[in-house]
């Protein structure tokens, strides 16, 4: 250990600690390392840890939401850096969208200036907060150099017959004037416009066949156990598969209606046939009757409405008797066929059998209505013994069947194998499987986003644009309003091309693709974005995936992650990559409010990182991120915290300046059992229960505000020892470890401190690459602890007992003291519960 001299200047200078001219200093010294963060090649001997946070969307500057998802990111790459990983932590721009358009017309500024104004400043913004990014990765979806992947992954999905274009009913914000997929239906308002209610359009779409992978994304999920089970649950939801059966109710002197059902063993009891209002059959049912016809459309009507107000679940149930019957196949009634309101063709066939004596819907149908209602299943077991206090609608599944012909007595499991086997054998019906999970319709009408690559010919029909000519670039020069479909369509000169098949005139496809196209893969060109000759080096994917660790918010957790998801099991078909996942680890950080609600400019209580860094430093900024908060639970925002974590800064800051100068004191030899003085053996003690809370928070659940709690009350302690430490009772060379293990310790919290400091203690080497500290076990542990014996609940004395002391002794202990049998007066001890290193309740009576 190289012995310093007294630095007689960090006196002079006073020890106010200031965090704007040490980050400068710092941040100037990084930006000047191109490679400082950059990850070793994928041929590294060291182990791989690809750490993301989701890629944001460049909307001008980062809020306080950004801010703790990266510290928390940063924390992590920083740690694993130090643990000897080969760290791959890489930052990119999500860049196209509306926000883009919007303000190209209100500020008069093309979009693609407008986002790369904000993407120049977003990045200097967290150079600033010193996130170690690999910006030699950086990837920007606006480009062409990206956007082109996007266009030759859609060419091989059209090959693949993953990609194909269909007339449908879509859902139209007239607020973004463009489609909205399902997923970005909130409560039937559109996802960016909370307040506009989504209208519905029938338009030609592209669309991507994700439903072809829906089992296997929905079995997938049980491989993500790293990922947070309410995210899990979300995506089980949104692909809501449900097993059921299609049975054919032939219309007497029609066709037959296939019908949809998840309950089959109540076959029985079904006493009409629903149709939708725009099942293909209705048309034919009401041929030469104006009146019902008028009817069905008033049903039409009402449903078309309730979409549009988000949910046809909530419209008021209407429906029209047709005056045809159709029969039963299981027992040949004939029941009669209605349209219904609540009946959409969307699910399953368009066709439901009404059972109102075991289903809410039709029961409140048929009681309006005055339909039969007959029940053909009935409690068993313990639950029958409660009588006929069940009522109806009665929708157990553990229940038997009755009035059901050869079935009578079956539980409903083994009744809905028997009867779907029966409609099989019989040819009438088969077993299905429907999931809630619709195609992805990726037709956008906008400007700012990919061009889809096809194009329409006069002869040929449909033509893909030859890979060879990749990218379609996106046009400059447009005109952008937000009203009548897509900019793109008003260029003629660009929309006007020829057919690379025939050579005769061709029209381009004018609509461009849902930006959610753009982030299902960016985090595999982050691997090699280099790459011009392919969307990524599958030799630097196959050592970087999985992801290791992905970080984001929970609102991401159905599109985003659903279309990843999605992406990856494609491209593995087409034996682009091994992995069938993208992400090993998923971690979904709480919100920033303030003040009780979320960050939001109409609220006007929004905090600025730049105010706080201007007042407090990065350093604290970010260290309160992650110290307010364990990081998945909502962080409510108090500039008093951010005060006291800075306060609680500037007092490491002052004593490593302090004490840094003082190596060359001659040590007093203390205690005999470990040569040093009570005081350096308790600080020993302090650091190494910190390094180990530390180190097991990183692994654990992240509970950060735990790991700085420690650090502070470990800084608490080397200020109590001032005094000692200022006599010489701890030794040079453990005053120097207890310094520089602190500075260690700091460094994924507040990095340009710990940069600073590391200088100061004299150390020339790259503080991201020193080896995270160790913990010693038999030093971190607690000599002694102090015990408090209660009786029925009173306390009656403490006890000093070894830390390490196993519970029966404590008990023994306890029982046999003095006081504590004073207090007994001759009760008798019931139990004594003991709570280990705290406290022993005798109970007594
Ligand atoms: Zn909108
Ligand atoms: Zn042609």
């Amino acid at each position: 250990m190289p012995e310093e001299t007294p630095k007689p200047e960090a006196e002079a200078k006073g020890l106010r600690y200031a965090p704007q001219p040490i980050e400068e200093k710092w941040a100037a010294r990084w930006a000047a390392d191109a490679d400082l963060y950059a990850a070793e090649p994928s041929t590294s001997a060291r182990k791989k840890y690809y750490v993301l946070e989701m890629l944001p969307y460049p909307s001008g500057v980062l809020h306080m939401g950004h801010v703790r998802n990266y510290s928390i990111g940063d924390a992590l790459a920083r740690q694993m850096w130090m643990r000897g990983y080969n760290v791959l932590h890489p930052m990119g721009w999500d860049a196209f969208g509306l926000p883009a358009e919007n303000a190209a017309i209100k500020a008069k500024v093309h979009p693609r200036q407008w986002t790369l104004n904000n993407i120049t400043h977003m990045k200097a913004q967290m150079k600033r907060l010193g996130f170690a990014y690999d910006w030699s990765t950086e990837v920007a979806s606006c480009q062409p150099e990206y956007y082109r992947w996007n266009q030759w992954f859609f060419l091989k999905f059209y090959e693949r017959g993953l990609a194909y274009r269909k007339k449908s009913r879509v859902n139209w914000c007239p607020e973004c004037a463009t489609v909205l997929a399902n997923e970005q239906v909130v409560d039937g308002c559109c996802w960016r416009h909370e307040e506009t209610r989504v209208e519905q359009r029938e338009l030609e779409q592209w669309f991507l066949r994700i439903t072809q992978y829906a089992e296997e994304l929905l079995a997938g999920i049980e491989k993500l156990p790293h990922w947070p089970e309410k995210v899990r649950v979300m995506q089980r939801n949104w692909i809501g598969r449900s097993e059921g059966a299609t049975v054919d109710f032939t219309l007497e002197g029609g066709p037959a209606i296939p019908v949809f059902t998840t309950r089959i063993d109540t076959i029985f009891g079904a006493t009409s046939v629903q149709l939708a209002p725009e099942h293909p059959v209705v048309a034919e049912l009401t041929a030469g009757d104006a009146k019902l016809r008028a009817a069905v459309g008033k049903l039409v009507e009402e449903q078309r409405k309730a979409r549009e107000q988000g949910d046809v679940g909530l419209v008021e149930k209407h429906g029209v008797a047709t005056g045809r019957f159709a029969v039963n196949p299981f027992n040949g009634e004939r029941v009669a066929v209605w349209v219904a309101n609540y009946v959409v063709m969307e699910y399953g066939t368009g066709a439901i059998m009404s059972v109102p004596a075991h289903d809410e819907r039709d029961y409140d149908f048929a009681k309006k209505y005055g339909l039969e209602i007959r029940a053909v299943i009935e409690p068993r077991g313990p639950e029958a013994e409660k009588g006929d206090a069940q009522g109806l609608p009665y929708t157990s599944m553990d229940s038997v069947l009755v009035n059901s012909g050869e079935f009578n007595g079956l539980a409903n499991a083994e009744a809905t194998a028997r009867m779907t086997q029966r409609a099989e054998q019989k040819e009438f019906g088969k077993g299905t499987v429907t999931y809630r999970l619709k195609d992805w319709g990726i037709s956008r009408q906008r400007y700012w986003g990919t061009p889809i690559p096809m194009l329409y010919c006069g002869k040929c029909g449909i033509v893909p644009v030859p890979e060879k000519d990749l990218p379609v670039v996106l046009p400059e020069n447009v005109d952008i309003t937000l009203a009548g479909g897509s900019p793109l369509a008003r260029l003629e000169d660009w929309v006007n091309t020829k057919c690379p098949k025939c050579g005769g005139a061709a029209r381009r496809e004018t609509d461009t693709m849902d930006t959610f196209v753009d982030s299902s893969w960016y985090f595999y060109r982050y691997t090699s974005a280099q790459n011009t000759s392919a969307p990524f080096d599958p030799a630097a994917v196959a050592y970087w995936f999985s992801i290791d660790q992905y970080i984001g918010g929970v609102e991401h957790a159905i599109l985003h992650l659903i279309y990843s998801r999605f992406w990856t099991k494609v491209m593995r078909d087409m034996g682009m990559v091994k992995n069938s996942e993208p992400v090993e680890r998923l971690f979904t950080q709480g919100m920033v409010i303030k003040d009780g609600a979320k960050m939001s400019k109409n609220l006007g209580n929004v905090v600025s990182p730049d105010d706080m860094i201007a007042r407090y430093g990065a350093d604290a900024t970010r260290m309160y991120c992650l110290f307010a908060s364990p990081p998945d639970r909502d962080l409510d925002w108090q500039e008093a915290g951010v005060e006291g974590v800075s306060r609680f800064l500037s007092r490491a800051y002052r004593f490593v300046m302090k004490h840094s100068g003082r190596d060359g004191r001659k040590a007093v030899s203390g205690d005999a059992l470990t040569g040093v003085s009570t005081v350096a053996r308790a600080l020993e003690r302090k650091l190494h229960q910190t390094i180990k809370r530390v180190s097991h928070d990183f692994e654990g659940r992240w509970h950060f505000n735990t790991s700085i709690a420690a650090i502070m009350e470990l800084v608490n302690q080397l200020y109590g020892a001032e005094e000692q430490i200022a006599a010489g009772s701890v030794p040079s060379d453990r005053l120097r470890d207890l310094q520089r293990t602190l500075v260690l310790l700091l460094a994924p919290f507040a990095p340009y401190l710990a940069h600073e400091l590391w200088e100061v203690l004299g150390e020339k080497s790259n503080l991201l690459r020193v080896p995270w500290p160790q913990y010693d076990p038999a030093l971190a542990k607690e000599d002694e602890v102090e015990i408090a014996v209660q009786v029925n609940g009173k306390l009656r004395t403490r006890l000093t007992v070894a830390a390490d002391s196993p519970e029966e002794a404590v008990r023994q202990l306890a029982l046999a003291d003095e006081k504590v049998r004073a207090s007994l007066d001759g009760k008798q001890v019931v139990k004594a519960i003991v709570v280990p290193g705290k406290l022993v309740n005798i109970v007594v009576k």
